[in-house]
């Protein structure tokens, strides 16, 4: 398979690591968007947000929290931004799951604001009674919220 990710993490490609555990690695981001831009990544080769499991999941957001606040520390940032990108749709571009974080500043010249929609009608409650009609089948987590 062909991955950057994985050819990092293998050290068969270059990055400037910041941290790594037996299933986590975070580098810095080839192209940022502001620097110290960082991404967080299991070592495991899941290719969205869905397909981690959930205690590699519990892992990854932990240690995103935990390099979030170094970069917090050591750039001084005003904010940050936290996402992921998940298919070709949603603008990801690497297919094995990873977290973006941003340090963001307040003379920043640009801010992540969208063409954003409203809802006409009963539309609002048509999505959200769609939505809760899977959340009420829906057996995961069930007894772990
Ligand atoms: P996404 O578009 O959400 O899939 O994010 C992929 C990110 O990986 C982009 O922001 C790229 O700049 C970054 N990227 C791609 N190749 C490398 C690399 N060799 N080292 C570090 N970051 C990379
Ligand atoms: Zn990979």
């Amino acid at each position: 398979m062909n991955c950057i990710f994985c050819d990092i993490i293998a050290r068969k490609a270059y990055a400037e690591i910041l941290f790594e555990t037996n299933e986590i690695i975070s580098f810095l981001d080839i192209r940022p968007v502001n620097y110290g831009h960082t991404l967080i990544i299991p070592k495991y080769h899941y290719q969205n947000f869905l397909d981690v499991p959930k205690a590699e999941l519990e892992k990854l957001i932990v240690t995103t929290q935990f390099l979030t606040d170094a970069l917090f520390e050591s750039l001084e940032p005003d904010g940050f931004n936290i996402f992921a990108n998940n298919g070709t749709a949603a603008g990801q571009t690497v297919f094995h799951f990873h977290f973006h974080v941003i340090p963001r500043f307040d003379d920043d010249d640009f801010k992540f604001r969208l063409n954003l929609k409203t809802y006409s009608n009963n539309t609002m409650k048509n999505y959200a009674d769609k939505i809760r009609l899977v959340i009420s089948k829906s057996k995961r987590l069930k007894n772990e919220l």
